[in-house]
């Protein structure tokens, strides 16, 4: 069981600069897909949706802004162009269709690792309405994917981690069996209620102050699930 850790796409074409990348995003704990061309990159941002995108803007087969407006299509993962400094005017035009921030090579690690969190905060913001979800003992740290429990930081499956965040985002409403697996799991698996079942229970072990008896996660019979709010209790603090 592996704590989630945010996913980063490089699509650079130099492989000393990839090599530089990995080593500075790795030290830092993210996890690492790349590649050299930008019709690779466009297809690995669908395949293994990244939280993030570093990309260069001189690409070998199709041009840098090409690549942004292609995910743009469909998704809002925050994009980090990679340019020379005189390229001003292609930094511009990269922003202008969707790019979101950008850094000059050659890189200082320090700036790079700060635009990078900044993005991630941003998306996570932006996603959950906050960079915290909080409901009752439950807190979940959206930048980075981290869980407390009663203040105690608490080791989720990412799995687990994106059932839950799913249930918080979406609290109090009821949430039908097949709307949670495919929202969570994906559209091909709207008919693997056992999953569900597991990953539930699962929750409540790590969630429930009691699990036989839940109050966080409700189960609504024949229908699903809802994510009851709760407010957190006072401490005694006599
Ligand atoms: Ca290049």
């Amino acid at each position: 069981m592996t704590q989630k850790k945010n996913t980063i796409l490089i699509i650079e074409d130099e492989p000393p600069i990839r090599k530089l990348l990995n080593i500075v995003l790795e030290a830092a704990e993210y996890k690492v897909v790349e590649c050299d061309n930008g019709r690779e990159g466009v297809r690995l941002a669908a395949s293994v949706r990244p939280d993030l995108i570093l990309l260069d803007l001189g690409l070998p087969d199709i041009d840098g802004k090409e690549v942004i407006a292609s995910i743009r299509e469909w998704s809002q993962t925050p994009i980090i162009i990679c340019s020379v400094r005189n390229e001003d005017e292609e930094i511009v035009n990269a922003l202008k269709v969707g790019a979101d921030d950008y850094v000059t090579k050659p890189f200082n690690p320090d700036v790079l690792l700060a635009r990078i969190y900044a993005n991630l905060r941003k998306a996570a913001t932006h996603e959950g309405g906050e960079p915290d979800l909080v409901n009752g003992n439950i807190r979940m740290d959206l930048v980075r994917h981290e869980v407390f429990i009663n203040g105690t930081k608490a080791v989720f499956t990412p799995r687990e981690y994106d059932l839950l965040r799913y249930l918080i985002i979406n609290r109090s409403k009821i949430l039908t069996h097949k709307q949670i697996l495919k929202d969570v799991w994906g559209a091909a698996h709207v008919d693997n209620m056992q999953y569900l079942r597991v990953y539930i229970s699962q929750l409540r072990e790590k969630i429930e102050p009691d699990p036989a008896k839940p109050i966080y996660i409700v189960t609504e019979l024949g229908i699903g699930y809802r994510m009851e709010v709760i407010v957190e209790e006072v401490k005694d603090v006599a």
